[in-house]
């Protein structure tokens, strides 16, 4: 058992919420009863995940993608009172933790989701150094990385292939980081794998030779969360569960 405030402190300094400019709040969102048993990890406080969670009564949910962003003009209307509804009715404690929950260098979605591939990073790119960037355990190709990927994530990534370069120098940034791409090819990468393509990613890739890998925002991201949580249930004896909710995206 653990108290909301010890998890939301534990939370706030394993992951050094205060040193990023976010999208929103980050920590404690919605808060529930004062004491946590029970604690649901997911990628996305939906209101299928807060369903899912009510029924394993939960005390608290840890996601990365929490209910309020930059944007939202305030109202508690349509979905959004839909959500915070089933939370205060019962009693549940959000804590949503975004960029924050990208960066952690072990337990973080970049580091959980590059450990599937044996990629370890070694240095750093893009806003806020939030983009990986490492050597692949041996040179691949466009056709076996996406292959691995399909393989991991049970999904075909949408692949733009490159010059056929041996792969080597592989960057990477879960979810929607495919703004990131051209750090990605300055910090000298020869792929670039993230959750979401634009439309003139395609071009980029075809035109610097780099190949560029977009193998859904939801799915590249479903690795740091279960994993925060899971550490901090440890150090408190909390029962955790993480609930999967698909998502095409
Ligand atoms: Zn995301």
């Amino acid at each position: 058992m653990a108290t909301r405030g010890e998890i939301e402190a534990t939370l706030n300094t394993l992951l050094d919420a205060g040193r990023f400019r976010d999208y929103g709040p980050n920590g404690l969102q919605v808060e529930g009863r004062p004491e946590v048993c029970r604690l649901v990890s997911g990628v996305t406080a939906s209101r299928a995940l807060i369903e899912a969670a009510v029924a394993w009564r939960a005390d608290a949910v840890l996601v990365h993608h929490g209910l309020f962003w930059k944007g939202h003009d305030g109202r508690v209307t349509g979905w959004l009172k839909q959500r915070l509804e089933l939370l205060l009715a019962h009693q549940i404690n959000l804590f949503a933790y975004h960029l924050p929950l990208d960066a952690h260098p072990e337990l973080g979605n970049n580091a959980q989701f590059g450990a599937r591939f044996q990629w370890r990073a070694d240095a750093s790119f893009g806003d806020q150094g939030l983009g990986f960037v490492g050597s692949a355990a041996q040179p691949t190709t466009a056709a076996e990385l996406g292959a691995a990927l399909q393989r991991q994530l049970g999904r075909a990534p949408t692949v733009v292939v490159g010059d056929g370069r041996p792969l080597r120098r592989i960057a990477w940034c879960t979810g929607g980081a495919q703004g990131y791409f051209e750090a990605a090819i300055a910090a000298g990468a020869d792929a670039y794998v993230t959750g979401e393509i634009s439309e003139p990613q395609a071009h980029y890739a075809h035109e610097t030779g780099v190949a560029f890998f977009a193998c859904g925002h939801h799915a590249s991201e479903r690795y740091g969360a279960p994993a925060v949580a899971a550490h901090v249930a440890q150090q408190f004896g909390l029962e955790h569960r993480f609930i999967e909710i698909d998502n095409p995206a």
